[in-house]
């Protein structure tokens, strides 16, 4: 099944499991990791202070609690600092540890917001690159549904025009 690139609130999309840009602390932040804290209520933090925090490229999941998603899967993405400190590298590991969890929980539906191209400042056509090759590759030998889940129209026009042959 190819990866689907839709525009929305990734707090609002019913799948087995969403996927936060969180910080190394898990304690919640700004963006979209805020946006799915304040939706999914103070049990989400609960759940996460007792992780003890999450190193960056890792992913660790709880539940969802008053989302319409049952998991959320917690990833820290790099923060950019030029492009010569193993940033892609450490992009790419969010989405495959974060795929290998949703494979290990048997799940068939997940939905990805665009890692590290907020406030961490990761050039967006590059990380979309990563995203869409990344997400892809994993698809190619594991049947499950991937939403790229865009926040903005402009986020949008940009897959569309990577995405051409
Ligand atoms: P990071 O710190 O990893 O850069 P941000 O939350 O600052 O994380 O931004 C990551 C991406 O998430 C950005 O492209 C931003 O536009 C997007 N975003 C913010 N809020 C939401 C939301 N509610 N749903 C989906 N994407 C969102």
């Amino acid at each position: 099944m190819p990866l689907k690139i839709i525009r929305d609130d990734i707090t609002k999309v019913p799948v087995d499991a969403i996927v936060n840009a969180a910080n190394k602390t898990l304690l919640g932040g700004s963006g979209v990791d805020g946006a799915i804290h304040r939706a999914a209520g103070p049990a989400l933090l609960e759940e996460c202070r007792r992780l003890g925090g999450c190193p960056t490229g890792q992913a660790k999941i709880t539940q969802g609690y008053n989302l319409p998603a049952t998991y959320v899967i917690h990833t820290v993405g790099p923060i950019w600092q030029g492009g010569n400190s193993d940033e892609a590298e450490q992009l790419a590991s969010c989405y495959q540890n974060s795929l290998q969890l949703a494979k290990t929980y048997d799940l068939k539906s997940m939905a990805f917001p665009l890692i590290s191209a907020g406030a961490y400042g990761y050039p967006k056509e590059q990380a979309l690159e990563i995203a869409i090759s990344t997400i892809n590759a994993f698809l190619q030998q594991n049947p499950l549904l991937v939403y790229l889940v865009l926040f903005t129209e402009e986020d949008l026009i940009l897959s569309h025009q990577w995405l051409k042959p």
